[in-house]
């Protein structure tokens, strides 16, 4: 029980959210990454009005099926295999998105920062 309590605070702590899309994610303010466009990570995304960085497949994927999440997200496209960085608050930190190999447009997100270097797999084969 411990364990997990501190995970998720450590969680809450981090500049960038992944594959979440609840009204306290939204409020945040931080920076949403959407690994893939699976149903069970896209669920509720279409209540966030962030910035969403996925693939330019991934979005596509997306819109085609949750056209209303196009209405209040800011999508940023990110190419496999690619860095960028990404400032939240006084926060600047690097993502890079990896082939996940899961689906088409589907990536794994390393960050990059003074939180140290975090691989977010969402799914991948
Ligand atoms: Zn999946």
């Amino acid at each position: 029980m411990a364990a997990s309590v501190r995970a998720s605070t450590l969680l809450g702590c981090l500049p960038f959210v992944v594959d979440t899309w609840t009204e306290r994610s939204n409020a945040s303010g931080k920076p949403h990454f959407l690994t893939h466009c699976h149903k069970d990570h896209t669920e509720g995304i279409e209540n966030c009005s962030v910035d969403v960085y996925c693939t330019p497949l991934t979005r596509r994927l997306l819109l085609l099926r949750q056209p209303e999440a196009a209405r209040s997200n800011r999508f940023h496209l990110l190419q496999a295999n690619t860095s960028i960085e990404v400032t939240h608050g006084s926060v600047t930190f690097t993502v890079t998105a990896l082939d996940a190999n899961h689906c088409p447009g589907s990536v794994m997100f390393l960050f990059q920062g003074c939180f140290g270097n975090i691989l977010h797999t969402g799914d991948c084969r």
